[in-house]
């Protein structure tokens, strides 16, 4: 039998209980669903006139180009002129 002295011993302690608390949180974080941060289509605008493409998110049927000031109108027909 090898031989230990106390302060051997109770690093080996620390040590060995940190081991099994970073093997446990890796453990059930693995699981763990983040959130995805995905812009949705509705808030990009292009605008009709510059062709200046930009995202506003607080109107949905009207929105002013911030390159050239024109109101651009969001309809499914004219989404692509
Ligand atoms: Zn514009």
């Amino acid at each position: 039998m090898f031989r230990l002295d106390v302060s051997t011993m109770v690093f080996l302690y620390i040590m060995s209980s940190l081991l099994v608390i970073f093997v446990l949180w890796i453990f059930f974080e693995r699981t763990a669903i983040f959130p995805k941060f995905v812009r949705e289509e509705a808030d990009v605008w292009e605008c009709a006139i510059c062709c200046y493409t930009y995202v506003d998110s607080t109107h949905h049927e009207i929105s002013q180009c911030p390159q050239c000031s024109s109101f651009n109108k969001k309809s499914p027909e004219d989404r692509f002129v």
